[in-house]
């Protein structure tokens, strides 16, 4: 299974280093794989069970992009993974399908190992299925869905840091899906934690999960492999 935590704006440096730390001891005898997205300060080479990886970066090597870090920052700490999509990017950040596209193939282009955040917003979700997924293959409108090193993530909106997850039938059937039209790893985010993730890992077609609140303590994280 693929266990990816991310801490959006939360962590510092050290703290993050501490954590590598506890996470890899916990880690180094797991058959799961395991990334973690720390802030872009917290940015560090690391060789072991845990790969470090992007929160985001401007498809650019270099150049004018105030705020912002490109491949040649990424470089200088071996980073080979970001995350492309996540809503929070999407809606606070007004990421357009079409940015989000260049995004990708930017990072694609340059061998990248990408986990692709898709998810609808509550409005879509209480029409009906079939919205739902037609609200998710829009998301792959301009995104290479035969990429070798693609994971993708099904995120829906208002299950990101609620404490509601989607049920197991809403991610059973959204993942069957999906997989209909991506076809690769594919890991379920939304208020994952202690109590949901043993039933959660049960859903055909869940090859992991994206954990953002229940990931920020290690010993929490790593008890969800469990
Ligand atoms: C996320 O933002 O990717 C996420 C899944 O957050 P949380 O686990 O806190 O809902």
């Amino acid at each position: 299974m693929i266990f990816a935590a991310n801490f959006k704006t939360n962590h510092t440096r050290t703290s993050t280093k501490e954590y590598l730390a506890t996470l890899e001891s916990l880690a180094q005898n797991s058959s799961d794989e395991f990334y973690l997205f720390p802030p872009l300060s917290a940015l560090q080479s690391h060789i072991g069970k845990i790969t470090i990886g992007s929160q985001n970066a401007y498809p650019t090597k270099k150049g004018a992009f105030t705020g912002e870090i490109g491949l040649e920052q990424l470089k200088e700490f071996e980073i080979r993974t970001i995350l492309i999509g996540h809503s929070e990017r999407r809606v606070l950040l007004s990421e357009s399908q079409d940015f989000i596209a260049k995004k990708f193939d930017f990072f694609k282009n340059n061998g990248f190992k990408i986990i692709y955040c898709i998810g609808e917003p509550l409005e879509i979700r209480e029409e009906d299925e079939l919205k739902v997924i037609e609200f998710l293959a829009e998301q792959f409108n301009g995104i290479d869905t035969s990429y070798e090193n693609l994971i993708v993530a099904y995120e829906p909106i208002w299950a990101i840091g609620t404490g509601v997850s989607a049920t197991n039938e809403q991610i059973a059937s959204t993942h069957q899906a999906i997989k209909t039209i991506c076809d690769k790893p594919l890991l379920y985010g939304g208020s994952v934690n202690a109590a949901n993730i043993k039933d959660i890992l049960k859903i055909p077609n869940v090859d992991g999960v994206l954990v953002g609140s229940a990931s920020l303590d290690p010993q929490n994280f790593f008890s969800l492999t469990k």
